[in-house]
């Protein structure tokens, strides 16, 4: 007879089974049993079933085929946050030597990883202009090994030219990785558009609510599968299943989320175009975002965020007022969950100019009432006192 103690870790008593869930089930577990002592392995390969929880369970890995299939990837690699895919990608793709060329309008802690981490390894970034296209071609050197694309850029919103690139660089031998956040991973093919390596922060809109950490990694072939699969897994990046279960949770209702949030933000942005003291609109589906024509070409569809530029002359006191004014848009980082955002950007990173100085404002639109959020912005201009329609709009005069 065994002990209570015993049995309190090896218990005789078992539940019935034959529960079907239409709901993946979080599975967590450090040690995974193998049958016996012969089938004890260690090969990361995901094709080799599971051998350890740091590398996978069966929610984690369900969440990377479902990302793969979404993408039309070749494998996906999940891991802890966006940043932490960048940084994959980067530690993949980098050695001591080699030269990485870097948009202008990326996502400031990817510069800051190049720049903090990547050149102590003996890796040099290089920035060149995001609407470079074609023109990449200048700033390619013999070893040029990683050309980074993010589309539509942070901030500022340029969308660049991805397929120019990718011929350029490929032409060169060098892998190029795109920052595909924006898109979801839905409305700008990575994949069909040349790209080799393609990552998004799952934490904005596969999760969609604003409370997880997550991020995605995904490669076109079975190359670039090997290479990522092994700095993967001596990397450690272990995701938690509860994560996982909540991003799988937020995939269902993404379809839905994008549409609606599509169409919030273009009639969000369209009535801030027609604002006296807004300057320009950067939201790529409208023709004043550097790149419009671009996003027309490539893209399916855009999504919730997209910046403003207040006229010159706005002073940065007039700005601050504005987001404080905001009583629906909440001051934070992040975006893609349900709550409408607005974060004034004093501190944008550039190498090449910043044309847009103080006066540049990024906001994410929720699913609150369109007409409530256009409401609030209109409030919170006349506080700032940078309210009215521009002079070209003086016909639709808003009751605010
Ligand atoms: C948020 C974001 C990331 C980083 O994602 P985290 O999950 O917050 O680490 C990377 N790229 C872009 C474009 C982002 O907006």
């Amino acid at each position: 007879m065994k002990k209570w103690t015993t049995s309190l870790i090896h218990p005789d008593a078992r539940p019935q089974g034959g529960f079907e869930s239409l709901v993946t089930p979080v599975f967590r577990g450090s040690t995974t049993l193998f049958p016996g002592a012969g089938d004890v392995t260690d090969d990361w390969r995901h094709e080799a079933g599971y051998s350890y929880g740091l590398y996978g369970t069966p929610t984690t890995r369900e969440l990377g085929v479902r990302i793969a299939e979404l993408e039309g990837g070749n494998h996906t690699f999940v891991v802890p946050g966006g940043q932490a895919a960048i940084s994959l990608i980067a530690l993949t793709f980098t050695s001591a030597g080699d030269h990485v060329l870097i948009p202008d309008s990326a996502y400031g802690p990817t510069r800051q990883l190049a720049d903090d981490v990547l050149r102590r390894f003996g890796v040099e970034p290089e920035y060149y202009p995001p609407l470079a296209g074609a023109g990449i071609e200048a700033w390619m050197k013999p070893n040029t090994r990683l050309v980074w694309c993010e589309s539509p850029g942070s901030v500022t919103m340029e969308v660049q030219d991805v397929p120019a690139i990718v011929e350029a660089a490929h032409r060169h031998g060098a892998t190029v990785a795109l920052d595909n956040t924006w898109s979801a991973g839905v409305y700008f093919d990575g994949f069909a558009h040349g790209v080799d390596v393609t990552m998004q922060a799952l934490t904005k809109y596969v999760g969609g609510h604003s409370d997880l950490l997550l991020g995605s990694v995904t490669v076109r072939t079975a190359e670039a599968y090997e290479r990522l699969g092994v700095v993967h897994d001596r990397l450690g990046l272990s995701v938690s299943p509860d994560d996982c279960y909540l991003a799988l949770r937020g995939m269902q209702t993404l379809g839905v989320r994008l549409a609606a949030l599509e169409r919030s933000a273009l009639h969000v942005a369209r009535w801030l175009a027609t604002r006296r003291a807004v300057a320009r609109v950067l939201h790529p589906a409208l023709p004043s975002c550097p790149g419009h024509e671009t996003w027309r070409r490539d893209f399916t569809g855009s999504t919730s965020v997209f910046s403003i530029v207040f006229a010159e002359g706005t002073s940065r006191e007039s700005v601050a007022v504005f987001v404080d004014a905001l009583e629906l848009f909440r001051v934070g980082f992040s975006w893609g969950g349900v709550h409408s955002l607005a974060l004034p950007w004093f501190h944008l990173r550039r190498t090449h100019e910043n044309p847009y100085g103080d006066r540049l404002v990024r906001l994410n639109v929720g699913l609150e009432d369109p007409e409530d959020l256009v409401a609030d912005l209109g409030r919170a201009l006349h506080r700032a006192g940078l309210g009215g329609p521009s002079s070209s709009h003086d016909a639709e005069q808003p009751s605010l």
